[in-house]
């Protein structure tokens, strides 16, 4: 699916980190999603928010992006990925909501998108809704990307989407651990891959939770 000019230029303007070709890639992946709850986990300022929010409104789904907003390990202070015009100047830490909600607010986006600002941990015990899409992008540490892709693949429905995002299979490319998530979903054979951009993989559920 297409964006309409002015949703692109503001993707593109989006602090992230997600190439136009990947984001691309989700969107039409998304489109091929049944209408329903999405949920996307790692919001950031909103870059893939944008993207996907735009293919929701347009199918008729509605999407929740779940994020603490304090930033990843890559983006505190003296990391690879700190941008330090995300600090708060009050609590002194990475606050990615003001541009969040900015980034929503620009892109005509906020019926179309719930912000749900907490940890997986705080969401995954009290989540019971269906899925037909889920994005994982969030901490990219191996017990975090194990643990939302358990916590939260779980609620995805037969012939849902699951995408992953920063899929390094070589670690010299990147961190392994989304890989692993890959890894896991198609050895326990509850999905298979259906496309695949950059260091984006998309998968679709092929049967239910065991
Ligand atoms: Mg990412």
């Amino acid at each position: 699916m297409r964006l309409d000019p002015a949703l692109a230029a503001l993707a593109a303007r989006t602090k992230g980190f997600m190439p136009e070709d990947e984001a691309a890639a989700l969107r039409q992946a998304a489109a091929t999603a049944a209408p329903g709850l999405w949920l996307e986990i790692g919001t950031y300022c909103g870059k893939s928010t944008v993207h996907l929010g735009a293919v929701a409104a347009a199918r008729g789904s509605h999407l929740v992006t779940l994020d603490h907003h304090h930033g990843s390990e890559e983006n505190q202070p003296g990391w690879q990925w700190h941008d330090h015009s995300l600090i708060d100047p009050r609590t002194g830490r990475l606050d990615t909501l003001p541009s969040l909600r900015h980034t929503l607010a620009d892109a005509g986006l906020e019926d179309a998108v719930s912000v749900l600002v907490a940890t997986t941990q705080q969401v995954a015990p009290w989540w019971t809704t269906p899925l037909t899409l889920l994005f994982l992008d969030g901490n990219h540490t191996d017990d975090v990307a194990q643990h939302d892709y358990a916590a939260f693949s779980r609620h995805l429905l037969p012939g849902g989407v699951l995408a992953v995002h920063d899929v390094f299979p070589d670690p010299r490319d990147g961190g392994a651990a989304p890989w692993h998530v890959v890894q896991r979903a198609l050895d326990e054979g509850t999905f298979t891959q259906v496309g695949e951009r950059g260091s984006l993989r998309l998968l679709r559920r092929i049967s239910p939770v065991p």
